[in-house]
């Protein structure tokens, strides 16, 4: 198991100093406060998968596959560093490996999708496909490499088919009971 493709990127990960910045408004950090999953802890990963340091697992891959591409570690950085470029290319490599997980990639449930290809015109990202099933039936496909966790497809998919993961405070119930909550606080 190589990462070569990750080669490109090694100057470029040499560049970032370690500063921080970057993770002050990551969402994923918010919500965990790992150091591991901020935009620094990922390349430090990154960095370890191409030297061979760090052995790749289903745990570093989660890490890797957790990111909404909102791109304010890249405004942040003032290395300039290609944070989400270098991510896509890792998540490319870990699914070359066999590391299949879902993180905040957009999940679709096929016994739902009618195959009406409504997520492939609203994807900004070409992540999503059309495939023909065995039995003929074309089902919705996401290229967990290329997909964001825009959730445009979520809102978009008109049967309902398309999910992310709980946990990272975006889902509709989530985000209920966080303003919920506040309100709560507020209200005393
Ligand atoms: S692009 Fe990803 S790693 Fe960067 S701040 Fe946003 S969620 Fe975090
Ligand atoms: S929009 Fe929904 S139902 Fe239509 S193809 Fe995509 S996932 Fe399937
Ligand atoms: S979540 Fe966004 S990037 Fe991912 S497949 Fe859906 S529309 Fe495309």
């Amino acid at each position: 198991m190589d990462f070569n493709n990750l080669k490109s990127w090694e100057s470029e990960l040499n560049i970032c100093i370690r500063c921080g910045y970057c993770y002050e408004n990551c969402h994923i950090f918010k919500v965990t406060n790992w150091e591991s999953d901020s935009p620094r802890g990922k390349l430090i990963l990154i960095y370890g998968l191409l030297t061979g340091a760090i052995e790749p697992t289903e745990e570093v891959a989660l890490k890797i596959f957790e990111c909404f591409y909102c791109r304010q570690c890249e405004d942040s950085c003032s290395a300039n560093v290609s944070v989400t470029e270098i991510l896509t290319d890792a998540r490319e490599a870990l699914i070359d490996a066999g590391f299949d997980v879902e993180g905040t990639t957009a999940l679709v449930d096929e016994d739902v999708c009618s195959g009406c290809g409504v997520c492939v015109a609203v994807c900004k990202t070409e992540a999503t496909t059309l495939k023909e099933e065995e039995d003929g039936k074309k089902k919705s496909h996401i290229d967990k490499a290329k997909c964001e966790g825009c959730g445009v497809c979520i809102v978009a998919c008109p049967s309902g088919a398309i999910k992310l993961k709980e946990g990272y405070k975006v889902s509709q119930e989530e985000l209920l009971s966080e303003i919920r909550n506040l309100l709560g606080v507020i209200n005393g």
